[in-house]
């Protein structure tokens, strides 16, 4: 397919050069939570362009960044203390499996393996890459990538056997990092996790002294239901990774934060000890002082009323797709809905052509990912455009497109 124009984007619509609006059912991936060109975040922007854009974040620091340290601390898991600054979930991840490697170093100890989950997907950067699960992108460098060991998503069935595995794992190996995506497996076609199986996988990692690495890339800032899926969790992590909706989609950034027993491995007269990783536009003023923006906006009376309302509208409307014949799975969980069609599908086939340019000619943009059509719509979406997106679902599955 050759790619879509497209000219503008405002609100909760993307508007291509003929004027035509659709409907931005999966905010740009995740990341326009509060509308595009949300006024609030283009006016903080705007106000912070002509004060200080850019400047070295090594040795030097500046007003934004120190505020959105406070803001984003103010909300993130209790155990979280210290921060540091790239462009991307992939780096954030990257910083993370360094971070973690790194932590292990410094107190004497070689540990080299990473364990991942099966499905999850972390980033496409070497560190990243490994970690993810999701061979399909990974083909030409499988030789080239770092150790990792995959083991299943735990579930109420497997979690037995598959503490049983990670003790074998930990006997085998000098593991240095667990990583997963809390609740919501997003690249895996929005898979959930059993929470009280993760807890326990958590827990058991955490005995063995392994880092505990929660990429919250996509889950991070509302999504779930609560500002973080690790809200949602009794085990927090050592480690998170952020980035996506950190600043509404306004500039690239991205964030880990570390506990203080991480931060403090560090913390040292001898240079050699400390991290030594950055990016040249670290800590970019414009992407803080958007980030603090929204956040912001997310703890804001009318933006939490707007998840809740997403969040009832989705589970209500989830009970019905589940009686729907063309439906074999239905998940949800905060603002993310998602359906699997009752048929086989590749993941990138030409059936999921066809589901999206569906949809596209009725003005709504998502992106089907094999047999499942899911949404992350903006949390600004009113009741009126959710149930409009609702009814295509329907409509889409009444079709009689796929039997
Ligand atoms: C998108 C995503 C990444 C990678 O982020 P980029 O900004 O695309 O590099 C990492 N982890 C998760 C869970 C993601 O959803």
């Amino acid at each position: 397919m050759a790619p879509l124009a497209i000219k503008k984007a405002q609100g909760n619509y993307l508007y291509d050069f003929n004027g035509t609006a659709y409907f931005d059912a999966i905010s740009s991936w995740y990341t326009c939570s509060y509308g595009h060109a949300n006024p609030v975040l283009t006016s903080a922007v705007k106000a912070q362009i002509d004060k200080l854009h850019h400047v070295v974040f090594a040795g030097m620091t500046h007003e934004p960044a120190v505020q959105l340290s406070q803001d984003l601390l103010e909300i993130l898991p209790s155990n979280q203390a210290k921060l540091f600054f790239s462009e991307n979930g992939s780096t954030s991840v990257e910083i993370a499996l360094k971070m973690a490697f790194q932590y292990h170093f410094n107190r004497g100890e070689k540990r080299l393996a990473v364990v991942a989950l099966e499905g999850g997907f972390h980033g496409d950067t070497f560190g990243a890459m490994s970690a993810s699960g999701l061979s399909v992108y990974n083909g030409p460098f499988e030789d080239l990538l770092i150790d990792v060991i995959r083991i299943p998503v735990p579930t109420t069935d497997n979690i037995e056997i598959l503490l049983q595995e990670v003790e074998q794992i930990l006997s085998g190996h000098a593991v240095a990092s667990f990583i997963y995506e809390p609740l919501v497996q997003g690249a895996a076609a929005m898979q959930l996790i059993d929470v009280t199986s993760l807890c326990r996988l958590i827990r058991r990692f955490r005995e063995s002294g392994t880092t505990i690495i929660a990429d919250e890339v996509m889950t991070g800032f509302g999504k779930t239901g609560t500002h973080f899926a690790s809200d949602q969790m009794g085990n927090l992590p050592d480690i998170i990774c952020l980035s996506k909706a950190l600043t509404g989609g306004i500039m690239p950034m991205a964030v880990t934060s570390c506990s203080q027993e991480i931060y403090d491995a560090f913390y040292d007269d001898q240079t050699s000890r400390g991290f030594f990783h950055g990016h040249t536009y670290s800590g970019n003023p414009l992407g803080c002082v958007a980030a603090s923006a929204a956040i912001k906006q997310l703890v804001s009376a009318p933006i939490q009323a707007c998840i809740q309302r997403i969040t009832t509208l989705n589970a209500v409307f989830a009970q019905q797709l589940k009686q729907h014949r063309m439906v074999s799975d239905v998940r949800h969980c905060g603002v993310i809905l998602a359906l699997d069609l009752n048929t086989e599908m590749q993941r990138y086939g030409q059936q999921r052509n066809t589901i999206f340019k569906w949809f596209w000619e009725r003005g709504i943009f998502l992106r089907p990912l094999g047999k499942t059509v899911y949404i992350v719509p903006p949390f600004t979406t009113t009741a009126v455009e959710l149930k409009k997106l609702h009814q295509s679902l329907i409509d889409f599955l009444d079709s009689g497109m796929f039997k």
